[in-house]
């Protein structure tokens, strides 16, 4: 696998400090805030702190640590919005975009938590 992580995308400079966001929530390797342009009432992006471009570069490359922590940040975030279905919320949805199929566009790994409204079906049939 060759992934080459481009350090200036906008998501590093967030993890930097150099661009301010709306944090949601912060662990020792993760980070969650609000999207800039949310697609729904809910919409929170939690990314790693490590350098990881997609979903399967970071399974494949994050450490133990850090994998739990993320896993555990997407779940506290759940639990901090009220959506979890088994404390009686509305649920949700997560999404990772990858690549150019996936049209990704940030190259540092993150997953959408959308959230507020119905959301249908989870993608349109091809045409
Ligand atoms: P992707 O298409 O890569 O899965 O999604 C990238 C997401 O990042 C988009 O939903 C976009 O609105 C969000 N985004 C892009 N730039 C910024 C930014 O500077 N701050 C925040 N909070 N979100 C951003």
């Amino acid at each position: 696998m060759a992934y080459a992580y481009d350090d200036q995308n906008i998501f590093a400079r967030i993890l930097r400090g150099e661009i301010p966001n709306s944090t949601v929530l912060e662990t020792e390797h993760t980070l969650a805030f609000n999207d800039i342009a949310p697609q729904t009432p809910h919409h929170v992006l939690v990314i790693p702190k490590g350098p990881y471009v997609t979903y399967d570069h970071f399974a494949a490359e994050a450490s133990d640590a850090e994998i739990a922590d993320f896993t555990r940040a997407v779940g506290e975030v759940c639990r901090m919005l009220g959506i979890r279905p088994g404390d009686g919320g509305e649920g949700y949805r997560v999404i990772s975009n990858a690549g150019e199929t996936g049209v990704q566009e940030v190259p540092h790994y993150h997953l959408h938590i959308l959230s507020g409204r119905p959301l249908g079906r989870m993608v349109k049939k091809a045409d």
